[in-house]
């Protein structure tokens, strides 16, 4: 009995840790701000963006010829490309191929953006 007693009461601290962690905009314990403009954005008023951004490098294998690989050494290569990521961190390397990210933006910056993402 005892044993139950003190899971269940573990069980509720989960639940109760995960409620707070699930809150959608993480209202309750920090403030939002607008990545652009720096303005507090309050969660339920309408008055801000979320926007979510992957990015991607181009996965398309290279174009190469007979010619292009006749003249490469594979191992020699291998080598040249590990020598290349040496002093990169794992996350650096990701960050090479594959970046996403989720932003807030105020209306008035959203507005802004939205008509020319790529400025
Ligand atoms: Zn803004």
């Amino acid at each position: 009995m005892e044993g139950i007693r003190a899971d269940t009461s573990r069980l509720c601290a989960a639940a109760r840790f995960h409620v707070w962690d699930s809150d959608p905009m993480g209202a309750g314990e920090s403030q939002l701000f607008c990545h652009r403009c720096g303005a507090v954005l309050t969660p339920g008023q309408g008055d801000f963006y979320v926007v979510r951004i992957e990015a991607f490098a181009d996965p398309t294998p290279p174009d190469l010829t007979e010619d292009d690989v006749a003249g490469i050494d594979p191992s020699a290569e291998i080598d040249r490309l590990i020598e290349q990521m040496r002093d990169m961190s794992e996350q650096e390397l990701m960050d090479q191929v594959y970046r996403r990210m989720t932003i807030h933006l105020c209306g008035r910056c959203y507005r802004a953006w939205i008509d020319n993402p790529a400025a």
